[in-house]
């Protein structure tokens, strides 16, 4: 049987880059609260910060089966952007993506206050973001970006190869657009400032995975290897695996992507490698590479995916360092420091799976790869609509997640339609 938690072989090379910090410690009696969190990500810490402006006295338990920082919040390419990712940007659809982007530009700019109020030093700037074809395929996929950017008014600057090779240092790419609604973050600083930014009144527990959940008597029951946490009500802020708490099992599948840093370059490289020195690059494929160049002069690749399963750290080393090499042939003699993966929560058509599953159990899972700042306002979202608030229409503004067929035929669906999309993307891979 599948674990209800992610349980990765590889270390997390952002967090490798901090120094140790003490883990809240995990729960070892069985305890009672108003309020039980389950996954202390963008999401969870969300819900739990969104809850307690609701009802500052009512106790709330937030559990983690990792540590913060290590676990698979800080595991991500550091990319918090303003807009909807180019997959959703549809000009006939503009309304939408307006209301929906208003507030997530909001969201990133609360998440940048609680930066602030942590006290936590963090590297993050609005560096904006390149995204860059390859081939014919990722070609029309900018042309779709543009029609969208220019729909909406925002903006942007279109860039030949040579643009791009002046300023990323790689001539792997025909064309591209920089548009400048992204910050780039280090995730591993960033969810450890979130988490130290929750109030006192928030009980936290790493190394606490949820085993099972279970409803009695009208309360929640959560069992946990050392203790049991009762309580009224209850939040699924653990992505993927929600699913192996019996929730969206026809909706999540756990995605696996794999990210790797190179040691911080020197400086007889830096003019080899463009004039920007802190940029990032999302691709234009759904399965591509993404790229960025780090503040502290590393180069972070995050590329390809597996389906419910991790790869071996030999695979994952080799397809990462060839990718990089085919974008950087300067950087031949340099191997990757650190690489490791990460589970996403996929959806079949990129719908949510959100709201009230159950009386008094409550869910937010399906990032798609992209949930730091979405993730943290559908947190927000989510505990607004448990306390009875007013909250927008949720599945208009991002969609509900569509049905999965059952494995074995979910696994072979994935294997065909991603064998023939990375052989049509290849390049972009
Ligand atoms: C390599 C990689 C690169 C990515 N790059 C980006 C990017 O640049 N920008 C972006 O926006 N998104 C990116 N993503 C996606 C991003 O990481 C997620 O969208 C985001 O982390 C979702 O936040 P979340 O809080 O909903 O879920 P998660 O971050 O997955 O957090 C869920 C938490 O629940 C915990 N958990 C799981 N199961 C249990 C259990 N049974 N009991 C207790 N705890 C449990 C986990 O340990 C985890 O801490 C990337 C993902 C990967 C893997």
């Amino acid at each position: 049987m599948k674990p209800s938690f992610p349980d990765y072989r590889l270390r997390c090379g952002w967090n490798a880059l901090l120094s140790r910090r003490e883990p809240a410690p995990a729960l070892s009696t069985d305890i009672d609260s108003d309020v039980a969190i389950i996954g202390a990500g963008y999401t969870g810490i969300a819900i739990a910060k969104r809850w307690q402006t609701h009802y500052p006295d009512q106790s709330v338990a937030l559990i983690d089966s990792s540590e913060i920082g290590e676990g698979n919040p800080g595991r991500n390419s550091g990319f918090l952007l303003e807009t909807a990712l180019a997959e959703d940007a549809d000009a006939a659809n503009l309304d939408r993506m307006r209301r929906s982007n208003a507030m997530i530009a909001a969201t990133l700019q609360d998440i940048l206050q609680d930066i602030e109020d942590s006290g936590a030093s963090v590297d993050i700037a609005r560096a904006g973001t390149y995204r860059a074809a390859a081939s014919d395929i990722g070609a029309r996929s900018i042309a779709r970006y543009e029609a969208f950017l220019q729909a909406s008014e925002l903006p942007y600057e279109k860039l030949t190869k040579s643009d791009l090779q002046q300023r990323i240092g790689s001539s792997y790419f025909q064309e591209g657009l920089y548009s400048p609604h992204c910050y780039l973050a280090q995730p591993a600083q960033l969810i450890r400032a979130l988490f130290a930014a929750l109030p006192d009144t928030v009980s936290c527990f790493e190394n606490t995975p949820a085993l099972s959940i279970e409803n009695r008597s009208s309360r929640w029951l959560v069992t946990t290897p050392k203790g049991n946490i009762q309580c009224d009500t209850l939040f699924l802020a653990n992505n993927a695996f929600a699913k192996s708490l019996g929730i969206g099992q026809s909706q999540l599948v756990a995605m696996y992507t794999y990210a790797g840093l190179t040691p911080a370059l020197p400086e007889s490289l830096h003019s080899q490698l463009g004039s920007d020195s802190n940029w990032g690059l999302l691709p234009t494929h759904r399965l591509g590479s993404t790229l960025r160049r780090t503040v502290d002069q590393r180069l972070l690749i995050r590329s390809f995916h597996d389906y419910e399963h991790e790869a071996s750290s030999s695979h994952v080393r080799d397809s990462l360092t060839r990718r990089m090499h085919a974008r950087f042939p300067q950087l031949k003699g340099i191997s990757l420091e650190s690489v490791w993966g990460g589970a996403v929560g996929f959806t079949y058509n990129g719908g949510l799976v959100w709201g009230e599953e159950k009386p008094g159990l409550f869910v937010s899972a399906g990032c798609n790869g992209g949930g730091t700042v979405k993730g943290t306002l559908l947190g927000r979202l989510l505990a607004d609509l448990a306390v009875g608030a007013d909250v927008p229409d949720v599945t208009d503004l991002f969609g509900k997640a569509s049905w999965m067929p059952p494995e074995p035929i979910r696994a072979l669906g994935f294997h065909i339609t991603s064998q023939l999309e990375q052989w049509a993307g290849r390049a972009e891979m």
